[in-house]
Order: C-alpha cells, then sequence, then structure tokens
C-alpha cells in the first residue's frame, strides 16, 4: 500500500523523525485557509497524490495569508496534476497543509529491501531534491549503499556510513545519522519496503527535517496495522478497482475496451491473449471464481461497465463442477435485469455447455464455443 506523504509523515513523526509543523491535511478551501490561519498565516500547500515531481507540476504553492491560502486552494483541489512520472495524472483531492520551511541545502536518504542479499539498503546522497534514479546515472559516486542484516537490526556504524559516505558535511552528520536512525525504526516496525525521504532538508535556522516523505507497506503485514486501515481506500489510485474490490471482485483494469469475465486467473489470462490476437485490447482482468450465481454475475459485469471505455463483453466460462446451463442461467438472469448498450459475447465449454449455449439463442448474448472464436466475434461487435 503507498502511502500519501501525510501519512508517511504521520509515521515519522510517531517514531521520532523531524518533520515541518503540520497544519493538517485538508479537501476543501474553508480547511485549508483555517490551517494556514492556524499555522500563524503562512503556509505550503501541497498537493496528496501518488507520484513525486509535484513542485515542477505545480502542485507545491506557498500561502502568504490564509485568504491567498483559500484562493490556491480552490485552483488546486480538484485538478488533474500531471508530472513526469504520471503523464495521464492524478486528481488532487487532498492537500498537506504545513509550516513553510527556508532550505539552504537537500539530501536524500532511503531505504529498499535488496531481496537478493536478504538484505534492507540504506541509500544516501548529499544531492537531494532531484530524482535518485538521475544522480545515480549521472553522478554515481554521489551515491552510497549501506546493507542492514534485517536479523542483526540497524547499528550506529550503518547510519554513519550511510551519512559520511554520502559526503554529508561534518556540521550534518549527528542529525542526518539520528535521521536514518528513526526511519529505519519506522521503516522496521511499519513493515515497509520502500521508505524514502526527497529531501531531507536543512533549513535556514540550520535544522534537519524530512520536507517530503514517500512510503510503500507491505500488503501482506497490512493485518498487523490496524491503525492504517482507514487508509486503505484511500491508498486506491483506481476508483473502478476500489470499487470491485469493496464488492470482493477480482479485478484489475488494463485501460482497453473490451470487458472480459471468466472463471479462473489462467483462464481469464489466456482469454486477455486471445483478444489482443484478434486485434483488440482488454479494458480488464476480472476473475469470477467457481459458481457464477446470477448475483455475482451482476455485480461482475456491473464493475466491468463502470468504465466508460467498455465497448464489449466478453464472458469466458469452462464448466467443470459449475455446470454451463446454471452459467448460462446466471448470465440471462443478470444481464435481463440491467441495461447493457454493449454487444455481449458468451463462451461456454465443459460441463454442460451444449445446453447452456442452446439457451442463450434468442437472448441479446452471442453464444461461442471456443476462445478463439468469441474473441474474434467480440471484438468484430464491438468495433462494428
Ligand atoms: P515532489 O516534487 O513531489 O518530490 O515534492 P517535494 O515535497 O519533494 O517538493 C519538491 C521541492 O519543493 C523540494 O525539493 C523543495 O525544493 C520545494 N519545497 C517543498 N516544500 C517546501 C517548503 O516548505 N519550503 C520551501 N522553500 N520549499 C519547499
Ligand atoms: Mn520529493
Amino acid at each position: 500500500m503507498k502511502l500519501h506523504e501525510y501519512q508517511a509523515k504521520e509515521l515519522l513523526a510517531r517514531y521520532g523523525a523531524p518533520t515541518p509543523r503540520s497544519g493538517g491535511v485538508a479537501s476543501t478551501p474553508e480547511e485549508v485557509e483555517a490551517a494556514v490561519e492556524a499555522l500563524g498565516g503562512r503556509g505550503v500547500l501541497k498537493a496528496q497524490v501518488h507520484t513525486g515531481g509535484r513542485g515542477k507540476a505545480g502542485g507545491i504553492k506557498v500561502a502568504e495569508s490564509p485568504a491567498q491560502a483559500r484562493e490556491l486552494a480552490q485552483s488546486m483541489l480538484g485538478m488533474l496534476l500531471k508530472t513526469h512520472q504520471s503523464p495521464q495524472g492524478e486528481r488532487v483531492l487532498k492537500l498537506l497543509v504545513e509550516e513553510p520551511i527556508q532550505i539552504v541545502q537537500e539530501y536524500y536518504i532511503g531505504i529498499v529491501p535488496d531481496r537478493a542479499r536478504q538484505c534492507n539498503v540504506i541509500i544516501a546522497s548529499a544531492m537531494g531534491g532531484m530524482d535518485i534514479e538521475t544522480v545515480a546515472e549521472e553522478h554515481p559516486e554521489a551515491v552510497v549503499h549501506v546493507a542492514v542484516d534485517p536479523a542483526v537490526g540497524l547499528r550506529d556504524f550503518h547510519a554513519r556510513m550511510a551519512v559520511y559516505g554520502a559526503g554529508i558535511p561534518a556540521e550534518h552528520a549527528k542529525a542526518a545519522a539520528a535521521f536514518v536512525k528513526t526511519l529505519y525504526a519506522a521503516y522496521d516496525a511499519c513493515d515497509a519496503n520502500m521508505a524514502e525521504i526527497n529531501p531531507l532538508a536543512v533549513t535556514s535556522d540550520g535544522r534537519l527535517v524530512a520536507a517530503d516523505a514517500k512510503m510503500v507497506i507491505d500488503d501482506n503485514a497490512l493485518y498487523r496495522h490496524a491503525d492504517m486501515e482507514a487508509w486503505k481506500e484511500e491508498s486506491e489510485e483506481d476508483p473502478i478497482e476500489a470499487e470491485a474490490h469493496r464488492r470482493g471482485i477480482q479485478y484489475v483494469r488494463l485501460g482497453g475496451d473490451i470487458g472480459v469475465i471468466g472463471n479462473g486467473a489462467g483462464l481469464v489470462m489466456s482469454t486477455l491473449d486471445e483478444v489482443a490476437r484478434a486485434g483488440g485490447k482488454a479494458a480488464n482482468f476480472l476473475d469470477i471464481g467457481g459458481g457464477a450465481r446470477a448475483e455475482t454475475v451482476r455485480n461482475s459485469l456491473e464493475v466491468v461497465l463502470l468504465d466508460p471505455n467498455v465497448r464489449g463483453v466478453l464472458f469466458n466460462i469452462f464448466g467443470g463442477i459449475t455446470r454451463g446451463d446454471e452459467v448460462a442461467k446466471g448470465i440471462l438472469e443478470a444481464t435481463s435485469a440491467m441495461d447493457i448498450r454493449v454487444p455481449m459475447v458468451v463462451r461456454l465449454a465443459g460441463t454442460r455447455a451444449a445446453e447452456g449455449r442452446a439457451l442463450l439463442e434468442g437472448s441479446p448474448l452471442t453464444p461461442a464455443e471456443t476462445m478463439q472464436e468469441a474473441a474474434a466475434r467480440v471484438v468484430e461487435l464491438a468495433y462494428a
């Protein structure tokens, strides 16, 4: 689960890492104005989206007064923020409001697992403020890696190696090493598999603060962090995927225009290939699982049709324990109660498939026998 900056900073602060004074996160211009007021009249407004490069894209603005904060918030909230990392853009729904800091120097500190070495690796550089990938490419000598065996944990020498190796000057070395320790503690305790502070900022009054923070929490460890439950929904980037997960449906949006519904992940994957081979672009992956009762079919179809790009739907059902005629009944029952304006092709194979196909005769659904035939047919009908 990707965390937003304000969430990552909340965790960091819990572990004692210095962050800028926060006025909280706000989703209306009024709340932003009040937050800037509470901070003493000035504030930085930062778009809470899952992409870096916000600064250059207009996602970070300094307000000199509460009134100006309100005005800026009006234009920022609801905007589609397009960055070099996210050219399709991300909608800005929340702004983090913080005390403005005067930055005189920017460092970089990150932690990621190295699976091959079974270690965590601290990545540090005195050249913060830009993409670490760019720094690593253009100035590889400016980036240092320090492996930490998780069984041993972080020791002072690891933090010192990271800080001195990065070339962080002596006057900030102590504070930077202390920062590395708190960051590692937060990373470890929160089951993160990525933490990145870029920039770790030196302020004009000589403090070191995390001006930006990115963290990703291991999804498989989320059950251990009940306090992060509320953040789950906000981390869903695609609203249709979020809705599918709310309904307990295995759905992944793929960006094309042919909706795909099948039983079994492997079968759905090969259906995606067949759609591509037939010259179409799949809109999604959806594994309906076993059974395929009318209720499940309706739910799945509703989710697929939430995507406005869908021009045709392909059902690919292999009947094993699930009988083909039962599935056909489920599909008929579900679709007869819905107002569907796109062509639908149903491929049924396996147990009682012929009976199932017979049931579909005379309905608006086009039956098909093989996966190849079904894919070709749906592409033909959708693009007609
Ligand atoms: P990113 O562009 O999405 O990585 O967002 P950051 O939070 O890293 O901000 C980008 C840049 O904006 C930073 O490198 C800083 O130079 C600048 N910035 C961010 N917050 C502040 C702030 O409070 N004061 C000042 N002066 N600059 C800031
Ligand atoms: Mn940043």
